[in-house]
């Protein structure tokens, strides 16, 4: 009834490697953003700093993803593996919101420390020294990097995890020039640093958004391909008298479909099951990311006017 038609084993393979470049840049960029914040003092930057190991752990819970979700079908996840991909764009999305919620709150921490006079601005702040301005300067240079070469390749492998993390990267870009400012501007115009602070949430916010969106509409089997588009395609092969009960849903690069047709009632078993095949063909021509197609005959002539979706 059904067969499997990609070759997912390359692919996730890429994935990987990809995975292990951006893991290998991200640790560069913590260590430099925590040795920095540990030398000028700026709250900002050393927040970054441990946000960047953050970034590090979910290219390290990535590699260990993307190895389960290599594995072949078995007994216990005959469709295969593919949905731990993401359910690692998830956790990721998860963390983006958490990671937003901890600025909030370093944000409304310091206005309050200073509002309440438990902080002096311009003591509290090293003077301004560029040589560590142009190594922050130099992680933002590896940010877009990151972002370009992952969202490239995440489109190019149509991977839900990569295009996840690109998407974070992006917003990390906006976090690593609010470090900078907050190096440049140093001890005075320190409302500014605030400012920014609660724009680069927004920013964080939305980017968790845009990916909770996308997964969910896998968890939730919202539907892959249109159905009406599918009926002629299927209608179109000869013997086949109607199509309808055509329901699909999966990943993009893993879309399961099933469907009804109905066939002339004097066919035998064999040119019944040359038809399902002939169709089953011109449909993994048609989308080549459908990896099951279910196909139910019938005899019984249908008569519902309802859509193509019911039966
Ligand atoms: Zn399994
Ligand atoms: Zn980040
Ligand atoms: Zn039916």
């Amino acid at each position: 009834m059904s067969s499997r038609s990609i070759d997912t084993s390359s692919r996730n393979q890429q994935v990987l490697r990809v995975i292990q470049i951006t893991l290998v840049l991200n640790c560069f960029i913590a260590i430099t953003k925590t040795v920095v914040g540990l030398a000028t003092g700026s709250m900002t930057v050393l927040a970054d700093g441990f946000h960047g190991f953050v970034d590090a752990a979910n290219n390290v819970l990535g590699i260990f993803t993307m190895r389960l979700a290599t594995r072949p079908a078995d007994e216990d996840h005959p469709y295969g593996h593919q949905k731990f991909e993401n359910v690692a764009a998830m956790v990721i999305g998860a963390l983006i919101f958490g990671l937003g919620w901890e600025v909030i709150k370093q944000v409304f921490q310091t206005v309050w420390e200073i509002y309440r006079g438990h902080r002096d601005v311009a003591a509290s702040r090293a003077p301004l020294e560029w040589h560590y301005v142009a190594v922050v300067a130099m992680t933002l240079a590896a940010n877009f990097f990151i972002s370009t070469y992952e969202r490239r390749q995440g489109e190019r492998l149509n991977s839900a995890f990569l295009k996840a993390d690109a998407a974070h990267t992006r917003s990390d870009i906006i976090v690593t020039s609010m470090s900078i400012l907050s190096l440049v501007v140093s001890s005075h115009l320190w409302w500014l640093d605030t400012l920014f602070a609660l724009i680069v949430v927004g920013f964080i916010f939305w980017a968790g958004w845009l990916i909770l969106r996308e997964n969910f509409d896998v968890f939730t089997d919202r539907v892959r391909l249109d159905p009406n588009e599918v009926r002629k395609v299927v209608e179109g092969v000869p013997g086949v008298l109607n199509s309808h009960a055509i329901r699909s849903h999966g990943t993009e690069t893993d879309i399961h479909l099933d469907l009804h047709i109905v066939v002339g009632e004097h066919l035998s078993a064999k040119e019944t099951e040359e038809i399902e095949e002939t169709v089953r063909r011109v449909l993994q021509e048609r989308y080549p990311n459908i990896s099951f197609v279910s196909i139910h005959h019938q005899t019984a002539p249908h008569e519902s006017n309802g859509p193509v979706w019911c039966d």
